[in-house]
């Protein structure tokens, strides 16, 4: 009956981690009366740990389940310092801690997303897409880099911290998408005022000290413009591609475009360019309220500037439904919508998905001197 529960234990999954209790050594021990009540030991990582009550509920359900157990009592304890050293160590997969995972040697597909301009819905459309590609059953990260226009744990509705093992930072999970922001790590609404050196180590600690597993995809939300984050952003990622989202407004395609340049200046090919808000659609008409032409501007100028073929990947409407799923913490992609603006995001995020991580179109890093 052990073997059982063990086994029943081995389908509950850490909220946080996404590894069975069993393979983490979660599970301490167990005793079983003959009357068929089951005492269940399961050794959380940190004191306080907030996935405990998920972890408790769902594991005295499974062990429930059990044929011949009748009652459950879960006993919840925390790892000792060497059994977290030993999880640690497990974690990181005999990798040193402060590694980039995401190096030159990554399997996972890297997306830069960053736009011209703020407002566009860069953020928007990073956070649905992540959600678009884990429910197509991908393992999916997302970096909020936006540091100063931070929105993305506002759009997934995540209000937790990461948890911390020690030094490894465990990142929230929503809707599927393991995230992580400088959101997280400032009180209230404090105005980010980082200088270049800083914004640089937060983003380093990003990609080292927070546990990711192994991702299919990464998607890295950009600060508008071209300032100090996407260049170190693509010395740190080099295998990312760059997606350039822009209105369908032609003044503002210039500086979207200088966007995308700057992915090909520190070795980044550009994946595709995304125009939002193309359109709103009013008793079967499109109004086109900011213009047309934006995107489709942006990838021609961008195909000759890298000399390869840079596609619009898609053009989304306005929607007003979007909108309010950004505004609650309820992202649009995370329900069951036939909305044209989710269809539209759900199409692109079948390109990303169907992506290798080839190194055709690739430009060489150019160095200035
Ligand atoms: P950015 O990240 O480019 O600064 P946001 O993603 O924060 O932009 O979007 C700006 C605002 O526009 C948000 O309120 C968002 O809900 C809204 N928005 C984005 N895309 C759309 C769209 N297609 N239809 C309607 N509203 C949108």
């Amino acid at each position: 009956m052990q073997e059982a529960i063990l086994e029943a234990l081995s389908k509950v999954i850490d909220p946080e981690l996404r590894i069975p209790l069993t393979e983490l050594e979660m599970v301490g021990e167990i005793s079983i009366s003959s009357e068929g009540h089951a005492d269940v030991q399961i050794k959380l990582t940190i004191t306080g740990c907030p996935a405990a009550r998920k972890i408790e509920l769902e594991s005295k359900q499974a062990v429930e389940k059990v044929p011949g157990i009748n009652s459950v009592n879960i006993k919840l304890t925390v790892m000792t310092a060497s059994e977290r050293d030993a999880l640690k160590a497990k974690l990181l997969g005999g990798k040193p801690l402060k590694h980039n995972p995401f190096d030159k040697d990554t399997l996972t597909n890297i997306f830069l997303i960053g736009s011209g301009k703020g407002g566009v819905g860069k953020s928007t459309l990073t956070a649905n897409l992540a959600v678009s590609l884990a429910n197509q059953g991908l393992r999916v990260g997302l970096i909020d880099a936006d540091i100063y226009g931070f929105s993305i744990p506002g759009q997934l509705g995540i209000t937790e911290k990461p948890t911390r093992v020690d030094e490894l930072i465990l990142p929230p999970v929503a809707y599927g998408v393991k995230v992580i922001s400088i959101g997280m790590f400032i009180e209230g609404n404090t105005p980010v005022a980082w200088r270049g050196p800083m914004l640089h180590r937060a983003i380093e600690q990003f990609l080292s000290d927070v546990f990711w597993g192994d991702l299919d995809v990464l998607l890295v939300d950009l600060p508008p413009g071209t300032g100090d984050i996407a260049i170190t952003l693509g010395q740190l990622l080099p295998t990312a591609k760059t997606i350039v989202v822009t209105t369908p407004q032609i003044s503002a395609s210039e500086v979207a475009e200088r966007s995308g340049a700057v992915g090909l200046q520190t070795g980044q090919a550009i994946f595709g360019v995304i125009e939002n808000m193309s359109y709103l659609e009013t008793a079967g008409a499109r109004m086109e309220l900011f213009g047309s032409g934006g995107g489709e501007l942006v990838a021609k100028s961008l195909s000759e500037l890298s000399g390869t073929k840079v596609a619009l990947l898609g053009q989304i409407p306005i929607s007003v439904p979007l909108r309010q799923g950004s505004d609650t913490g309820k992202p649009l992609l995370g329900q069951d919508s036939d909305e044209p603006a989710a269809l539209a995001i759900q199409a692109i995020s079948s390109q990303i998905a169907g992506s290798g991580r080839e190194l055709a179109g690739r430009r060489l890093p150019l160095t200035t001197k």
